[in-house]
């Protein structure tokens, strides 16, 4: 298992790490304990009494029945948001450092029920549990503690203005943010949301996806568990609708979102057209990943299969325009393919399964539409390319085209599925002129041994990251956001802390003689 996982999975270091050759089985049904809204530290049910449902995406089979919030409920979290946000409250009188403490302790929490969570994540994701529990929960817990460092070190300046007068500036928290997340990666995107916006002194409202609520229900019981003050912490689940009440009301002062740039587009406008919130947006993307003939061949192809099929494919940063110089081409679609056929799919529960099911039928049907649309444009098919006719679940062939062209729609519009696209090009001006001609510019990569075409590609790349030689690598302590319309702002790192704070600038008169 553990030679399998490491040849999978070369790029992140923490995977190979010896820790994970001994992962704790799973629990395969993990008990559903928090299916509610969750407002001022309490359970509530639908004010409307409606509820939706959680569908285990690799059987198609109900987990939950899930309180579904409505514009009354938002109403309910806003005002307990708020409440909690007065000045003098228990939550604005609280000792920097006592905040960061709060979330050390939700990141112990997270650490004390880890197997518990990724089973959870995995039952309602779909995401084979080893990922789920080497990957997001790793990474959501040392996020939670790498905020938590940043709570009482946010400090302002001191600044020689003209004049006689003292300056300086205090980060104040922004108010109370609405936070908008997707269905890939449930805990992770809650824990992004949560670092910086609490340790910065925020409230908050969480809307999670309307296909994963389950893990972030658990973790708000964990924020109680925690300690933090009633109505710092509120989640409300829900569809679209919920999301765009949080977003047109004008007592929530910011909203974060993660999702797809169409529905970015409506935040940004929702936000304009109510009090002007302050918004972050981490949309969509179709990244560019370039391989240059120089590099090593075994680690490109096993790296780039990785950056790619990771998740199913469905990152907002995955590598799905994958650019090979035409020198190496024809032996890179060979082994791309042969990766791809070798990529073991199954039971996301089953240790040595890499591959689960995609999020939902929905998702489903558009990659089968894309990946028929490639075949159709003329790309090369050379792995994959249908489901599992007859078998439950929303399981994809990893798929692989060859001889894509920039024009095909499968070169241009996200496909946010187990689709790789190879494309062929000759020179570095040519290449970099190529992978920017897009609406998009979240990520990119560059795979070379020499430093000189290295680092002039990652100077003409227009993208929030630029990983070289490795890829889908992120951290609590980088900052991780989009160009052009893969979005506004940062997330992590000091970067991350920007949006979730107001800038005051005190001017006090100093009296240059005392009679
Ligand atoms: P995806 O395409 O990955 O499903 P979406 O952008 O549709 O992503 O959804 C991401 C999140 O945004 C989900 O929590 C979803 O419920 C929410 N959402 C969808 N439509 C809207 C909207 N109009 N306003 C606010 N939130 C929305």
């Amino acid at each position: 298992m553990q030679r399998l996982i490491r040849s999978t999975f070369p790029s992140l270091g923490y995977l190979q790490s010896s820790k994970f050759s001994s992962i704790p089985a799973p629990k395969s049904s993990p008990e559903i304990l928090y299916t509610g809204i969750f407002i001022n530290n309490e359970w509530h049910k639908s004010i409307g009494g409606k509820i939706f449902l959680s569908i285990n995406p690799s059987n198609e089979q109900t987990i939950a029945e899930v309180q579904q919030g409505g514009k009354e409920d938002v109403e309910v979290a806003v005002a307990a948001a708020r409440d909690a946000f007065k000045f003098g409250s228990p939550w604005r009188r609280m000792d920097a450092s006592k905040r960061g403490q709060l979330l050390y302790k939700l990141a112990d929490l997270m650490e004390r029920d880890r197997i518990y969570l990724a089973s959870l994540e995995t039952l309602d994701n779909g995401k084979p549990y080893y990922m789920s529990y080497n990957v997001d929960l790793p990474m959501a817990i040392s996020n939670l503690r790498y905020y938590a460092g940043w709570a009482d070190k946010n400090h302002g300046k001191v600044i020689p203005m003209d004049g006689d007068y003292f300056v300086y500036t205090r980060h104040e928290p922004v108010g109370v943010c609405a936070q908008i997340i997707p269905w890939n990666f449930p805990i992770l995107m809650a824990a992004w949301k949560f670092g910086p916006a609490l340790a910065t002194g925020n409230t908050i409202i969480l809307k999670p996806a309307q296909q994963t609520s389950l893990t972030a229900l658990y973790m708000a019981q964990l924020t109680k568990e925690a300690g933090f003050p009633a109505g710092v912490v509120n989640v409300v689940p829900g569809f679209g609708d919920t999301g765009a009440a949080l977003v047109e009301h004008n007592n929530v002062d910011k909203v974060a979102f993660t999702g797809s740039t169409e529905v970015g587009k409506k935040i940004q406008q929702g936000s304009g057209l109510s009090n002007l919130k302050r918004t972050t947006l981490e949309l969509g993307g179709k990244s560019p990943n370039i391989i240059l003939s120089d590099t090593d061949m075994n680690h490109a192809v096993e790296t780039s299969h990785f950056g790619l099929f990771f998740n199913m494919g469905q990152c907002c940063c995955a590598g799905s325009r994958t650019f090979i110089e035409d020198k190496i081409y024809d032996e890179f679609v060979e082994r791309s393919a042969e990766r791809a056929k070798k990529r073991t799919v199954g039971n996301p529960f089953d240790l040595t399964t890499e591959h689960g099911p995609q999020i939902d039928k929905t998702q489903f049907n558009k990659i089968i539409t894309m990946i028929e649309t490639g075949k159709k444009e003329g790309a090369k098919l050379v792995a994959g390319g249908n489901g599992y006719d007859g078998l439950p679940g929303y399981f994809i062939q990893p798929t692989v085209f060859a001889d894509v062209q920039d024009e095909m729609t499968i070169a241009r519009e996200e496909i946010f599925g187990p689709v790789q696209q190879l494309i062929r090009f000759k020179s570095l001006d040519e290449v970099i002129q190529r992978a920017n001609k897009t609406d998009y510019g979240l990520a990119a990569a560059v795979f070379s041994k020499d430093i000189d075409k290295i680092n002039y590609l990652v100077q003409g790349l227009r993208a929030g990251t630029v990983w070289v030689n490795t890829y889908n690598v992120l951290s609590a302590q980088a900052p991780f956001g989009g160009y052009k319309m893969s979005g506004l702002g940062r997330e992590n790192g000091e970067y991350g802390l920007q949006s979730y704070t107001e800038v005051k600038s005190v001017i006090t008169r100093i009296p240059m003689k005392i009679s």
